[in-house]
């Protein structure tokens, strides 16, 4: 846990992040990639192969468990994430195969790619991410108390992106009963993602979302592992336990604080780390100075050296990198 001294500087709140890209995975997904390996072998031990439909991070998390579980993990994911990630995965032994981006009631959807391919191989599990309560419990049991232990208990809100939900939905449960509902949990949602109106209007769709991309439920952001367009089993647990708000983050907000983080934390990271950030300082604006508001760094930037920190890629998005004090404006809401 690090306290990011310019943000709570600038926002007059305590904003103390998770440094989960320090993990050995590189993401909070170990956590979910050990449980995750530890319910396959359970449900059935002569298990060889793990599959998984993932933006990349759960898949390089499973790729290391795997293999020191002697497994292999077999990867699908969206063509339009960043290329390193890919590339990482094989590096790490996995086989991948990255398919075009498409609405999950398409069958060549990543995730049903996945779920497919398991479902053909009799030595094969399919992890399950999205739906399984394996993943919001790795949370539950991990993060959630790490926060309170580290905290000492002083937290007044958590805020963070949510891509299946699992994060969101294990600290929130927690965090909820060990505080008797003290503590409070907002979600923040990048452009183009529906989870926004799942919180506020309790239906998971978008109105400025464009037609042709609705239709293919695709979350048109070029924030990494979050926002989604459906409503999972992991998501659902966090509005069970209780999501007290949720704000919006457009790609220059998010563009902004990653640029934020670097030149006044020192922190090179990835675009989810970016967009939890701009919740927390939205968070920070809404409850006033002086709560101390928790969030998470989810991976790093050498993840994203083709998106994020490319300014031929963010030009042809019509984003334009920060690289004057004043453009900090955003950042502080
Ligand atoms: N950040 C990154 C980089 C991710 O890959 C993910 C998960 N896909 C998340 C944040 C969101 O975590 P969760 O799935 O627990 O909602």
């Amino acid at each position: 846990m690090v306290e990011l001294k310019a943000l709570s500087a600038a926002t007059g709140c305590r904003i103390l992040a998770k440094a989960e890209y320090l993990n050995p995975g590189g993401s909070p997904k170990d956590r979910v990639a050990r449980a995750l390996i530890e319910d396959a072998l359970a449900r059935n031990p002569g298990v060889r192969r793990v599959y998984e439909g993932t933006s990349g991070s759960t898949g390089i998390s499973l790729a290391r468990v795997a293999a020191a579980a002697g497994l292999e993990a077999v990867i699908f994911m969206p063509s339009d994430q960043a290329v390193e990630k890919a590339q990482l995965l094989a590096t790490l032994g996995a086989r991948v195969q990255r398919v075009p981006p498409v609405a999950i009631v398409d069958p060549g959807h990543y995730v049903r790619r996945a779920q497919t391919a398991a479902e053909n191989d009799p030595d094969g599990v399919f992890a399950d991410q999205f739906e399984t309560p394996v993943n919001w419990k790795a949370h539950y049991t991990t993060t959630g108390p790490e926060i309170w232990r580290q905290t000492s208990g002083k937290v007044d809100a958590v805020v963070m992106a949510a891509g299946t939900g699992g994060t969101l939905a294990g600290v929130t449960t927690y965090l909820k009963e060990v505080s008797d509902e003290h503590v409070q949990a907002y979600l923040v949602d990048p452009q183009g993602s529906a989870l926004y109106y799942a919180v506020t209007k309790g239906v998971c769709y978008s109105p400025t979302q464009d037609e042709g991309r609705r239709k293919r439920n695709q979350v048109d952001t070029i924030a990494e592992g979050i926002g989604l367009y459906r409503r999972t089993a992991n998501f659902d647990q966090a509005l069970d336990a209780g999501i007290a708000g949720a704000f919006k983050c457009s790609d220059q907000e998010a563009l902004d604080m990653s640029r934020f983080l670097l030149h006044r934390e020192g922190l090179f990271l990835g675009s989810s780390s970016a967009v939890n950030c701009v919740g927390a300082a939205k968070l920070a604006a809404r409850l006033g100075p002086g709560h101390t508001i928790v969030t998470l760094l989810c991976d790093d930037g050498s993840r994203h050296l083709t998106k994020l920190w490319n300014e031929d890629f963010l030009t042809a998005q019509g984003l334009v990198a920060c690289i004057s004090p004043d453009c900090y404006a955003s950042v502080y809401g």
